[in-house]
């Protein structure tokens, strides 16, 4: 039987608008949200990104609530479908591939949390990105993603209010050849980001093309995150995201001034603004009538309303199309104005997009202070403006269920779950015995269930292989007489990411002796612990799952049984978040300076693990001077020769080398017993500097104030409380 107080809750978790019924938020809440997206003073931010990582597994505050509360059934039925998708429904979103994904649900969660009225916009992928299955030969094998929107909680198909029964749909034009129009129409979905107290949430509108009114070549090209299987599938998919703005905006009555481009994927929005703008000033001839400079003068108040955030150095990331391609896409008018605005200044023949959004923005930030050296270095003539906001993570996505428990233990940490900046007033906890010990347990706790979680795969992958072609990916499913190899005593080492050839996933084998020899010498185990999917186009990216394969019998034998690797197959956020916790020292060793920021690592300080890590991206300013963790590698200056993702200069001697030189004294510290304490003492020293810093209430705090948001008194205030705690750019 409900309470009345349950019942009111539950009445209260039900809303409805012209475009639908939702669960997990009250009517007040939805109006609340809605009104402030659609007033007339436009003060919201609409957010785009190419993708979204927020999978339910991770973060899931509306399931919490009712399961803390034991509710199992709503009165209406409804809410009861609504309910019961909530309580046992799939969990897990596969539309993003990494860092950036992860960042922007990170950052929705943030704003959610701080209140502050944000739209996200972004693709819906029902293939999402591939699902990754490992053989021990082969590597990867990419499998289809299965998910179904439809039985996915939170996430909301929208109805038209003007055709009852119908969904909402936009349509974006596209151009052939011979300059023929067709149209592209998107059905659009809904999820929410609710936050923790169910009393604000950050809408996603989450484009899907697949519907029949779509020419098939179109919802081909939407139905893959990254399909890149030809140059022209690739700009398609950035033209569906960016032509797909405004109109979405116009359906639903969105008035955000501010746009903010996470990454250039949707920079093809200034084609829209532009043009809107010409032909408010020169009615339908504006075609005939728009100067060169009247265009360019357009482009310059619409930049007005642009934020840029630029995510990478390197050149996959940055969008480059053959203009005579890409005019296939457009109508004439469109391709005059990339004409003028979009032209490699290198090569003429192709849109350059990157530098297109670098120069249309009134704010552009690098994610990182060393990025922000590498981004100026890479558009000098840009370098006046791009300024550093260092990334964060949302940290009650990232904090382990342990941890959690920890933190709501002691009297110190008071309001952390709404607060992480407590964690800059609690020098003390390190001294108390108690919280030391405490925090220890907590680690082993975590650790414990990434090697049970390890040892099961391993039995798991042995006993598939009868029942399927793939062979276990590794070599420890072979070794039978060892059950259950790994121990959470055991020196762990965790590293997972995507795997691309700048992020040298495979450093740290370079010298299989001398990395045995470590171990062997003083009779030191370690588990070393990866996972990462490599993009299915990406061949050298493929070979370096490959290599982690291949060597793991040979450190096996050579370290007499005390170095067990393994790869985790199918990395994704909730295999994130029990890797970051779990592991002793989470490893980082990308080329510097080509990893701009890297959040992983950022997951594991909240959890208070230290990092081991070249000097590159976000590690510059968590290494405190080695109270957080470990450095190795080349730190010198960085200049453009450095840019290079050739195998040849990818260092992998030198760095190789530096990393055997610390990874002794790390394990020193963690099994000599008169100086584990040194070890721990690294570890809360990532809760007291790290956590209060690198985390996206922060950094959405640097976002309000940099990009100039104007927002209520009372919020400016709450923000300004995260943003005191750090500047990433002292410059500004
Ligand atoms: C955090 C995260 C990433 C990004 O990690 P980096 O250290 O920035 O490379 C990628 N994939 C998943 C699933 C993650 O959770």
């Amino acid at each position: 039987m409900l309470s009345s107080k349950d019942r009111h809750l539950l009445r209260d978790l039900l809303s409805s608008n012209r475009f639908g019924t939702f669960f997990g938020v009250s009517q007040q809440v939805l109006d609340l949200v809605w009104q402030a997206l659609t007033s007339p003073t436009g003060e919201s931010v609409t957010y785009i990104s190419m993708e979204i990582g927020a999978d339910l597994d991770v973060f899931h505050p509306v399931r919490d609530k009712l399961q803390q509360l034991e509710i199992t059934e709503h009165p209406d039925e409804a809410g009861n479908r609504l309910l019961q998708l909530f309580l046992h429904g799939p969990v897990k979103i596969p539309n993003y591939s990494g860092g950036l994904g992860i960042l922007a649900g990170d950052t929705l969660k943030s704003f959610a949390d701080c209140k502050i009225p944000v739209v996200g916009i972004s693709l819906l992928y029902r293939k999402g990105y591939f699902s990754q299955v490992v053989d021990s030969k082969i590597g990867q094998v990419a499998w289809a993603s299965q998910w179904e929107p439809e039985n996915t909680p939170g996430l909301y198909l929208l109805h038209d209010p003007d055709s009852p029964g119908q969904p909402l749909t936009i349509e974006i034009p596209f151009y052939d050849l011979q300059g023929i129009r067709f149209s592209a129409h998107a059905q659009l979905w809904l999820k929410m980001e609710i936050n923790e107290a169910l009393d604000f949430f950050v809408p996603e509108i989450l484009l899907d093309y697949q519907t029949a009114l779509s020419p098939d070549w179109i919802q081909d090209a939407a139905q893959h995150l990254y399909n890149s299987s030809s140059e022209k599938i690739k700009a398609t998919q950035r033209r569906l995201l960016g032509a797909g703005i405004i109109p979405v905006m116009e359906a639903l009555g969105l008035t955000s001034r501010t746009i903010h481009l996470n990454e250039q994927h949707g920079v093809g929005v200034v084609l829209s603004l532009i043009t809107q703008l010409l032909q408010k000033k020169y009615g339908h001839q504006y075609e005939k009538k728009a100067t060169d400079r009247h265009i360019l003068a357009a482009a310059a108040e619409v930049a007005k309303r642009l934020v840029f955030t630029i995510h990478t150095p390197v050149k996959a990331g940055h969008d480059r199309f053959s203009a005579s391609m890409y005019e296939e896409l457009i109508n004439p008018f469109c391709r005059r104005v990339l004409n003028l605005l979009a032209l490699d200044e290198n090569d003429p023949s192709v849109y350059n997009f990157t530098a297109m959004a670098m120069q249309l923005n009134r704010a552009t930030n690098s994610v990182s202070r060393l990025h922000k050296e590498v981004t100026q270095k890479q558009f000098p003539q840009y370098a006046k403006k791009i300024t550093a906001i260092t990334n964060g993570v949302h940290h009650l996505t990232w904090t382990s269920k342990a941890r959690a428990e920890l933190y709501d233990t002691f009297p110190e940490l008071h309001n952390w779950r709404k607060d992480p900046s407590v964690f800059a007033r609690v020098e003390s906890l390190r001294a108390n015995n108690k919280f030391r010990t405490y925090f220890e347990h907590a680690w082993r706790t975590d650790t414990k269930v990434l090697a049970d979680y390890v040892n099961q795969m391993l039995i798991t992958h042995r006993n598939q292989c009868l029942a399927t072609w793939i062979d276990p990916p590794n070599y420890l499913s072979y070794r039978k007489e060892e059950e259950a190899p790994f121990k959470y005593t055991t020196f762990t080492l965790g590293f997972a990411r995507r795997f691309s050839t700048y992020k040298r996933a495979d450093l740290i084998f370079e010298d299989l002796d001398r990395l045995a020899a470590i171990i062997t010498e003083n009779n030191w185990p370690v588990n070393f612990i990866y996972a990462g999917k490599a993009h299915p186009s990406d061949e050298p990216g493929k070979d370096l799952i490959r290599n982690i394969l291949t060597v793991q019998e040979e450190l096996y034998l050579k370290s007499n049984g005390l170095a067990k690797l393994v790869f985790i197959p199918g990395y994704d956020m909730h295999l994130a978040k029990m890797m970051v916790a779990g592991s002793h020292a989470w490893l980082n060793s990308p080329k510097r300076p080509l990893e701009a920021s890297g959040t992983s690592g950022m997951k594991a300080a909240l959890n208070g693990v230290p990092n081991v890590s070249i000097m590159d991206g976000w590690w510059v300013e968590g290494y405190h001077r080695g109270q957080t963790g470990w450095k190795f590698g080349y730190e010198d200056i960085v200049s453009p020769e450095h840019f290079s993702e050739q195998q040849s200069s990818l260092l992998y001697n030198e760095d190789s080398d530096s990393f055997y030189t610390v990874f002794p004294e790390m394990l020193r510290l963690f099994y000599d017993p008169s100086l584990h304490g040194q070890y721990i003492d690294k570890g809360i020293a990532n809760l007291t500097l790290n956590y209060p810093i690198f985390n996206t209430h922060r950094m959405a705090a640097e976002y309000v104030a940099r990009y100039d948001l104007d927002l209520a008194p009372e919020l400016q205030q709450e923000m300004e409380k995260f943003r005191r705690l750090y500047c990433s750019d002292p410059s500004f």
